[in-house]
């Protein structure tokens, strides 16, 4: 059973329940056709009894009746027993027989003949058995002018109730599989149809793991059901898986290409030195090269470092409530500080905002964004630096009036080692910096935005969410 597909469990599931559904309602309707045709014949031997009983008739002689050729006539108590040809002896299987009261038959039909003992005694509907049948037997006193002691008894086998019953199974027993059998094609041709989409999506699935092939999409045509919504979830899912294995790609290419180009300077200078070198200051001169490149690739190692331990929330960094707003003024205060006449920082902090944070990391942020802020306002930087607070959220802002960034640059910036304009490469800038800004942002539950445009500024803002 475990080994049968889905498409043909639910075929063996459709024809096993339309089998035992088809047995059940028969045997249903057998039981209640049973009774039904009990009834019904009960009520056949009564009416058929009753109307013979109008037939008969007593006249005190022969030649006081008006003499029908058809009509019976018996001499009886002293006169005559009309019994009109009318009179059904035999009629829809029921016999009926005229019995005198000491149980003689006078006239009429019976299949077979009563002692003394049950005779007179079914008034209303009963049954009795004869040779291993069974019949339903009513006896009527028949009233009236001289006819008492006469009785009509009425007979009717069951038999006639089995043999309606055996055709009403005939005709079963050729639907039953009739209406299985279409049923089953029509179950056939319905999960075939709804199947197809699945087996797409399997073959494509199969295809893209054999071939490795990201940007292969299931192809179905326009739908609503829940397949071609699922069609749809896996090819959302795919181009999402798509875009992190090229963004992994580009990652490793980029960091191996940062490492190589200071690598390739350590390896050019050592072979300057060794070669041509002739004082301590040609000696000198190539160590502090070496030094500054490798330098460079320490601080960049210990940032790709760093990006794994946020990445894998490592143990080193502790959520603990911290008051926001002292953190985040003394951050600009101590950057004040070191402002030239020409730069400008304006703090605006709302006091007494708490927060859950790692503080070297939020520190990290702050100091990352207002360094950006900085490194990217040319002439007179002037930048601010704000804390609010609302009953939702607490949103902390950098702003700045520099270069500001293109409209199609504004999704690429916090891309790993992206930046605008290379050429900058200054000592320990790699494009990593808003990379790790929107990690860290993450990290706290929260989302980095910004909104600039070139020539006017950039305001790159955290979104905190309160929690209630
Ligand atoms: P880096 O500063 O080391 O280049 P970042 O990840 O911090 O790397 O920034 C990526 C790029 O985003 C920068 O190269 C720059 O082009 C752009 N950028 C970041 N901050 C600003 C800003 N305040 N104003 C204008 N451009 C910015």
């Amino acid at each position: 059973m475990r080994k049968l597909t889905i498409k043909k469990k639910i075929i063996l599931w459709f024809a096993i329940a339309i089998f035992v559904l088809s047995a059940a309602s028969t045997a249903l309707t057998f039981v209640i056709s049973r009774s039904v045709l009990d009834q019904s014949i009960q009520e056949r031997l009564i009416e058929i009894v009753e109307y013979n009983a109008d037939e008969i008739e007593f006249n005190n002689s022969l030649s006081s009746v008006d003499k029908e050729p058809s009509d019976f006539y018996i001499s009886y108590n002293g006169g005559v027993l009309e019994i009109d040809d009318d009179f059904c002896d035999y009629l829809d299987g029921v016999c009926t027989a005229l019995i005198d009261k000491d149980n003689f038959l006078i006239y009429g039909e019976t299949p077979f003949h009563l002692d003394k003992e049950s005779a007179f005694s079914f008034t209303s509907v009963g049954t009795i058995e004869h040779r291993g049948q069974k019949y339903y037997i009513y006896e009527k006193p028949l009233t009236g002018n001289n006819l008492n002691g006469l009785w009509l008894r009425g007979f009717i086998s069951e038999n006639e109730v089995v043999n309606i019953l055996y055709n009403v199974a005939r005709i079963s027993l050729w639907f039953i599989p009739l209406f299985g059998v279409f049923t089953l094609l029509g179950g056939y041709v319905l999960t075939r149809r709804s199947f197809a989409p699945i087996e797409k999506i399997s073959n494509a699935a199969k295809e893209i793991s054999e071939s490795g092939d990201l940007s292969r999409r299931i192809d179905l045509k326009a739908g609503e059901d829940e397949l071609h919504q699922l069609a749809q979830t896996y090819n959302k899912m795919f181009e999402r898986l798509e875009k992190t294995f090229n963004a992994e790609k580009q990652f490793t290419s980029d960091a191996s290409h940062e490492l190589r180009t200071p690598m390739a300077v350590i390896k050019a200078q050592c072979e300057y030195a060794l070669q041509f070198a002739e004082s301590e200051d040609d000696y000198k001169e190539a160590l502090e090269v070496i030094q500054r490149q490798n330098d460079r690739m320490s601080s960049l190692l210990s940032q790709l470092l760093f990006f794994t331990r946020l990445e894998n929330r490592s143990d080193t960094f502790k959520l603990v409530e911290t008051d926001l707003s002292q953190l985040v003024a003394s951050i600009g205060e101590e950057r004040r500080i070191l402002l030239d006449d020409s730069s400008e920082l304006t703090l605006d902090v709302e006091s007494g905002i708490k927060y859950t944070i790692d503080e070297s990391l939020m520190s990290r942020l702050v100091i990352n964004l207002l360094d950006n802020a900085f490194k990217y306002s040319p002439d007179h930087p002037c930048v601010s630096l704000s804390l609010k607070e609302s009953e939702s959220q607490i949103t902390l802002s950098v702003s700045d009036r520099g270069q500001g960034i293109t409209e199609e640059n504004l999704e690429k910036i916090w891309n790993r080692f992206y930046q605008e304009d290379s050429s900058r490469n200054e000592e320990g800038s790699f494009g990593l910096g808003l990379s790790m800004v929107k990690e860290i942002a993450a990290f706290h539950g929260g989302q980095m935005s910004v909104q600039s445009s070139p020539g006017t500024g950039s305001t790159f803002t955290l979104t905190l969410p309160k929690k209630i």
